[in-house]
């Protein structure tokens, strides 16, 4: 068998002021053919999975485009054509081929085009005909009616923290090489009950995520059923099709995919309200953490989780932590592309005097002037060490430390977000030592600081990954939507 194989990848904040362009491709990641290949395999990553569960069914991949960027703004329309069409010029000069694996995200907005994946997804179905396609989604896909309707099987993460990228990019392989082979005849059904669940309640180690996949996990297990993923959907974009959605996918059986899926709309239905979340003030956060014993405790900025499309630019915990002359915390990781070139230019050791952050996303709390030493200086570069991304290099680009009376600021030039500790560690930083850790993420720090937090403190900062959606102004999703209205 042939399998053509493509990833294009982003989650697109539509309240950013980040357009995301091909620059922010080019830092993240934008590779071509067979160097793609080489770059996933092995890798905790949707594509990494493929590669393996293609190996392991004798599958032979013809690769094509690698494309993601950190969340942000809408994708320019550019930037989306090119890719699309590369993509669409590839499969015409593949040659025969008997599936296509896609690695999508599924929230990916384009300037004047709202369900970018839809789109694309047309774009293939119509250079493929009969073609089956099946799609990796994230779990913050906002899956529209005509995703499900042109893809041959869709399969979403099950976890948040995304720890399964992997094994649902091999199942994807494995189930589409099902599909040619003639085993098995998916029957979809999709539901999308008016639910935008906020992001940080929307873990799936408790909650009502994990109530909803432990129900899903026992449908699983039944004959006929083949998968179901349920996508807690990405709230901060507003478009129509937002928020969580359900699929269940079996064997020739489509009145056993609605009754299930029925089933499960009605079970996220009745656990909406436990989906709403609330985190500590700033100062009540950073006075907390301080009376702690034993170290470190993170205080999680899951408001500035570049990783929902946040800037990574806000300053208000350091600002608090400089404030009551908190020592032995470091800041992970504050985007401010300038500062680190200024630190660069003073040189280790030397000491500065500068303002830091609130730069792109001033609406959200303004630059912060500081003084302190240029601890260490780097070219980003570090290896993930998982559980997420594991055996994937991360491109920081030029980073610096800076350390202002012992509350060490780590300064980046590519925005990404802090879910691994080797993003303190390969800069000379021991996070076991230090009483603080500020992370700006929003739930994905949570596999690899969990195992090493003495405790975790969920801040409720401002930012653009905010889970008080009463912050923010809606006005293109369908309505009535939970909780922006009372249902
Ligand atoms: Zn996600």
């Amino acid at each position: 068998m042939r399998f053509f194989v493509a990833m294009v990848s982003h989650e697109t904040n539509t309240f950013s002021p980040i357009r995301t362009d091909r620059g922010q491709f080019e830092a993240r990641d934008l590779r071509y053919g067979g160097e793609i290949l080489e770059a996933y395999r092995g890798t905790g990553t949707c594509l990494g999975g493929m590669i393996d569960g293609a190996a392991a069914r004798g599958v032979t991949l013809v690769p094509s485009l690698a494309a993601s960027a950190s969340p942000a703004g809408r994708v320019s329309k550019e930037f989306y054509d090119e890719a699309r069409d590369r993509l669409v010029a590839d499969l015409r000069a593949a040659g025969p081929l008997d599936g296509v694996l896609l690695d999508l995200h599924g929230a990916m907005v384009v300037e004047g085009i709202d369900d970018g994946e839809g789109d694309l997804l047309q774009a293939v179905r119509t250079t493929v005909g009969a073609v089956p396609i099946a799609v990796t989604l994230d779990f913050h896909a906002n899956v529209t009616r005509a995703m499900a309707a042109t893809a041959t099987l869709l399969h979403g993460y099950k976890t948040y923290p995304h720890v399964d990228m992997d094994a649902r990019g091999r199942e994807a392989a494995g189930r589409l090489a099902d599909v040619v082979a003639g085993r098995i005849r998916p029957t979809v059904a999709y539901r999308q009950p008016p639910m935008l669940p906020p992001i940080a309640g929307q873990l799936t180690t408790r909650g009502p995520m994990r109530r909803l996949y432990d129900l899903a996990d026992a449908m699983e297990a039944r004959p006929r059923v083949l998968s179901i993923s349920l996508f807690a959907g990405f709230p901060l974009a507003d478009i129509p099709d937002a928020g969580l959605s359900i699929y269940v996918v079996t064997d020739g059986d489509q009145a056993l995919a609605d009754a299930l899926a029925d089933e499960l709309a009605a079970a996220a239905w009745a656990l909406r309200r436990e989906f709403l979340h609330a985190a500590l003030p700033v100062k009540g956060a950073v006075a907390r953490a301080l009376a702690l014993d034993g170290r470190p405790v993170v205080l999680a900025d899951i408001a500035d989780n570049t990783g929902g499309g946040a800037a990574g630019d806000t300053t208000e915990i350091l600002r608090e932590l400089l404030r009551v002359g908190a020592r032995g915390a470091t800041v992970a990781c504050l985007w401010d592309p300038a500062a680190v070139r200024a630190c660069l230019e003073a040189g280790v050791g030397a000491t500065v005097s500068l303002a830091v952050g609130g730069k792109i996303d001033p609406g959200h709390g303004a630059p912060l002037a500081v003084s302190g030493r240029v601890r260490t200086l780097s070219d980003g570069r570090f290896m993930h060490k998982g559980p997420m991304f594991r055996g994937l290099e991360g491109r920081l680009g030029p980073t610096a430390v800076l350390d202002v009376n012992d509350v060490k600021i780590i300064l980046i030039s590519h925005r990404w977000q802090t879910l691994d500790p080797e993003m303190i560690r390969f800069v000379g930083i021991d996070p076991l030592g230090e009483k603080i850790l500020v992370v700006k993420s929003s739930i994905h720090y949570r596999a690899a600081f969990e195992p090493i937090a003495r405790a975790i403190l969920e801040v409720d900062a401002p930012g653009l990954s905010s889970s008080n959606l009463a912050r923010f102004t809606f006005t293109r999703v369908r309505r009535p939507i939970f909780p922006l209205d009372d249902m």
